[in-house]
């Protein structure tokens, strides 16, 4: 017995996937030419799996800011916040995340995944209960192993499962931590966000939001479904993550409890890492600026999410949830979407392909993330693309 021994599995799959021809997971974009285009394997290529929801990433005032400073400031902060201090950009950020919010507190993280794993593993230690949604994401699902909290999870989208898990927890009630997604990254769905409201309202505990996918997508002012559903009161902390409709990294948690802030104090991800760059910071303060005006950028991703789902729908495809950025065409199985994944990249169009484990209920899916910056000949070329497998099957 090794260390090595459980790759096994791993191994014998990858060496499955190289007798197909085929190698999902190590996609090189050899040149990235806008929000919605690079060059795969010497090719033009469509981007349509980039989570890249406003199409900021090519922004050129974010761009001049990023770049401002990068020459001001430096390429990194070379060490923790706690440790080694905070740039005035990391407090500005937080100032102008808890206006955006209009919410007391804001901490910066330096990406989503450490903003659950902070968040989380901080609030919800041993004598402490997680009650999650089953589709949560992994770093939610992390978050609670750092923090060593107890773990339940209710089916997903099902607030009478919630509501009988937190009947069961009795007075233990007032040490648990709802999580929610706002739109869920696999299959692109909704949270029933009021009726879980309800449901805490009824029994108590702290509700945390993960908006990481409706951040900027959501909302009059691109708020999220807390915003969209005019419940932002209700949420005891929001995350998200500036790597999608931002357009950069990091992440962030807001929240009205004022211990918001001592979360800092004892927080591992938070401590115990490199602050964002400086450059980082920049571009994304300038796009937070930018997804708060954006209501325009929102209508075009609205149109280009119902466009891609009425596309696939006329074709007869089997989507994973009603239109929104996240489009999920489900597979019959893993061999049929990964040859199907591979079709698209052949045809000029990247997307994102996602097995079992990381899906849920096993299902094997094609998930396209849809663009403010796709233009409708762009989404017609994705939907030509999905025709002629569909001809070709
Ligand atoms: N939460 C959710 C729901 C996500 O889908 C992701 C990333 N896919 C994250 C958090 C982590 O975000 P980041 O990539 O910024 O670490």
């Amino acid at each position: 017995m090794g260390i090595f021994d459980k790759f096994q599995a791993l191994s014998a799959t990858r060496r499955d996937l190289e007798a197909l021809g085929i190698d999902p997971f190590n996609v090189q974009i050899d040149r990235i030419v806008s929000p919605t285009e690079g060059i795969i394997l010497g090719k033009p290529t469509i981007l349509a799996g980039t989570n890249n929801y406003l199409g900021l990433t090519f922004d050129p005032e974010g761009i001049a800011a990023a770049r401002t400073a990068l020459e001001n400031e430096g390429t990194g902060t070379t060490g923790s916040r706690m440790a080694n201090g905070s740039y005035s950009g990391h407090r500005m950020l937080e100032r102008e995340l808890s206006a955006f919010y209009e919410k007391r507190e804001a901490i910066v993280f330096s990406t989503g995944y450490q903003a659950n794993l902070g968040m989380i593993a901080a609030l919800a230690g041993p004598d402490d209960v997680v009650l999650l949604d089953a589709d949560c994401h992994a770093s939610i699902y992390d978050g609670c192993r750092l923090g060593g909290a107890e773990v339940i999870r209710f089916r997903h989208n099902n607030p009478e499962d919630l509501a009988k898990r937190l009947r069961r927890l009795g007075a233990r009630v007032a040490n648990t931590l709802i999580l929610v997604e706002g739109i869920y990254s696999m299959l692109g769905d909704r949270a029933p966000l009021k009726e879980i409201v309800d449901v805490k309202r009824e029994y108590g505990g702290y509700l945390m939001v993960d908006e990481a996918h409706s951040l900027g997508v959501l909302g009059e002012r691109g708020r999220g479904l807390v915003e969209e559903l005019d419940l932002l009161a209700d949420a005891d902390f929001i995350v998200g993550t500036f790597s999608k409709s931002l357009g950069g990294a990091g992440g962030f948690c807001v929240s009205d409890h004022p211990e918001l802030d001592l979360i800092r104090y004892s927080s591992r991800p938070y401590i115990f890492t490199a602050s964002p760059s400086p450059a980082t910071i920049a571009s994304t303060r300038h796009a937070l600026r930018t997804l708060a005006a954006g209501t325009h950028l929102r209508q075009r991703l609205r149109e280009n999410a119902d466009h891609l789902h009425a596309g696939l729908t006329a074709l007869g495809y089997t989507l994973g949830a009603p239109p929104s950025p996240v489009i999920a065409v489900i597979m019959e199985g893993k061999i049929e979407a990964l040859k199907f994944w591979d079709g698209l990249l052949k045809r000029g169009v990247y997307v994102n392909l996602m097995l079992p484990p990381a899906t849920p209920n096993g299902v094997s899916l094609i998930r396209c993330s849809v663009s403010a910056a796709h233009t409708p000949e762009q989404i017609d070329a994705i939907c030509a693309a999905f025709a002629d497998l569909r001809t070709a099957a």
